[in-house]
């Protein structure tokens, strides 16, 4: 049995409990020992197989992303690098109401997902499993680095039943769904998510939501929700979580809390007073949040509904008729928006790289100041462009027109940012004591496949801005709390939240998920403008016993698991 022995940390084991110097055994996949340095006698040297000197570190937990989005990508980089680099070693996956699993009928993996190749596909882009017993099967041939805890979506489980079309479930699509649901549960899922923004999570209705809510709750599983409104109508959606929950018993999370919309800051006392009630009179666990202010999601979000329907594969037909295409772009002109608070994110052309990381504003101001032969496009090929540009002189650029440019040389696949919250919110929100920090993320890396798009920089900074926020470190922001309180809610309050048991916490017995780090050099190293690099201050992670990140290096002993409920 390896054995590993941390020595000369500050371990902050926590549970909220004050710093105390000691070093921390390891023997196989657990804590063995946990022994204070000024108490009994120091553990010998050679004890264990492996050292790490931790001298001017924190020892803690290693931590848990409550929101995560890695289920897939954990086949293709099973080291994880961007969440073992900030020092996660549990993510809660399978949110937003898309996981990857099940799949079946007309479900498709979201379009980031689907266009990657992995194991047991001979090397053609797609997903290689139906199931979530699949699915396993899988992560096990890979073994990831870091532990999963995996929810079924409800988007991917009704396109798998009912496919994209806007329609209400029948009693016969609504019995499928629930015996669907009950089986991917059965084999492993920890309970559903909701994505009621989404397509075709949108077309469901509370009476639908509610049924599966209760096939999960029978099996003692959880339900995590991106609600029906983050915004205009986010008391109303609230109201519609609670009663779901007084409904069914079900123990629920509302994900990345967030007032959206600057007409909407105002509400966010109420918001808070609501969830806060709900909290005390144990009807909600909680929520989470990220620790940034722009949303990251697709750009093709704002678009009118109708143009939505029946997803991407649609919408590229849509944008390929010229007058439907205008009638979409005049629809975007007329939304109240403020596009310069939009910024174009992950593009997929190399007719739109160069839009990552600007504003559609901006975007704008390039398309008008340059030469109509040249089209919006700043820089680059302009012949690449023509072929597809209609035989017509276009009209004035408009943000509508930038926008289905865009998106039609990305076959809808581009990202966004969209910076609809309010910095003071945050403050509040990050205040609460039942929010944990969760990256809404899937991981990255800086490299291959997954380090060719433009993530949100939540994927790297999660864990060392929301830290940093909470003890005072950020400027402009102040001081929350204390770091063990911190830190609390990056580990010990997520695993007793979800039930993740004998993790979350350093003692003997509990597993050896461990982060080694320096507080005061733990920091993220993104921007919105460039977003893969690495947090600095994390000396070394441990999952399972196993030391999978050692001085900025990933050694590919990956230890974690498919966690079990
Ligand atoms: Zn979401």
């Amino acid at each position: 049995m390896s054995s590993v022995l941390i020595r000369g940390g500050l371990v902050v084991d926590g549970t909220g409990r004050a710093a105390l110097p000691a070093d921390v055994l390891v023997a196989g996949d657990r804590i063995t020992d946990v022994v204070e340095r000024s108490g009994r006698a120091a553990l010998p040297r050679g004890l264990a197989s492996a050292e790490i000197d931790a001298t001017g570190c924190l020892v803690t937990p290693g931590f848990i992303d409550a929101h995560a989005h890695s289920d897939a990508y954990l086949l293709i980089e099973p080291d994880a690098p961007s969440k073992l680099s900030q020092g996660i070693t549990t993510e809660i996956n399978g949110q937003c109401g898309g996981s990857v699993a099940p799949r079946y009928g007309a479900a498709r993996l979201s379009s980031d997902w689907a266009s990657m190749t992995y194991p047991g596909g001979g090397g053609r882009p797609g997903p290689t499993w139906r199931s979530m017993a699949e699915y396993r099967a899988l992560l096990d041939q890979v073994r990831p680095a870091i532990n999963t805890v995996q929810f079924v979506g409800h988007n991917t489980l009704r396109s798998s039943v009912i496919g994209y079309d806007p329609v209400r479930a029948t009693s016969e699509t609504l019995r499928a769904m629930e015996d669907l649901l009950a089986r991917e549960l059965d084999d492993g899922g920890w309970g559903l998510t909701t994505g009621l923004i989404y397509q075709p999570g949108k077309y469901s209705d509370a009476a639908e939501v509610t049924a599966l809510a209760r096939v999960a709750a029978a099996r003692g599983g959880f339900y995590a929700t991106h609600m029906r409104s983050e915004g205009d109508a986010i008391l109303e959606a609230i109201d519609e979580v609670l009663d779901l929950v007084r409904a069914t018993g079900i123990r629920a999370e509302i994900s990345h809390l967030k007032t959206s919309g600057r007409r909407n800051w105002g509400k966010i006392d109420d918001v808070l007073a609501k969830i806060e009630r709900a909290v005390g009179a144990g009807e909600l666990l909680g929520s989470d949040r990220y620790p940034y202010c722009a949303a990251g999601t697709d750009l093709d979000v704002v678009f009118p509904d109708w143009a939505g329907e029946g997803g991407v594969a649609a919408e590229i037909e849509r944008l390929k008729d010229p007058e439907t295409r205008a009638r979409i772009a005049a629809e975007i002109d007329a939304q109240d928006r403020d596009w310069s608070a939009v910024m174009v994110g992950g593009t997929w052309s190399s007719r739109t790289s160069h839009c990552s990381g600007q504003r559609i504003s901006e975007l704008l101001s390039v398309w008008r100041a340059s030469a109509p032969a040249a089209g919006w496009q700043a820089s680059g090929p302009a012949t690449d462009l023509r072929a597809q540009r209609p035989a017509t002189p276009k009209p004035i650029a408009t943000p509508g027109t930038v926008i289905c440019d865009i998106l039609a040389a990305d076959a809808c696949r581009t990202g966004a940012f969209f910076f609809g919250m309010s910095e003071e919110n945050l403050q509040k929100i990050l205040a609460r004591p039942w929010i944990v920090p969760g990256s809404d993320a899937s991981l990255r890396a800086p490299w291959g496949p997954l380090g060719k798009d433009h993530p949100h920089p939540r994927a790297y900074g999660t864990m060392p801005r929301f830290f940093r926020l909470l003890t005072g470190r950020v400027e402009g922001h102040a001081r929350i709390c204390s770091r063990e309180e911190a830190i609390r809610r990056m580990t010990s309050v997520p695993a007793a939240r979800f039930g993740i048991r004998d993790r979350g916490v350093v003692k003997p017995g509990a597993y050896a998920d461990l982060a080694v780090w320096h507080e005061e050099n733990f920091r993220e190293n993104v921007t919105y403008m460039s977003p893969h690099a690495f947090a600095s201050g994390v000396e070394a992670v441990l999952v399972n016993g196993a030391v999978a990140y050692r001085s900025g290096a990933f050694t590919h002993n990956r230890a974690g698991n498919f966690l079990e409920r």
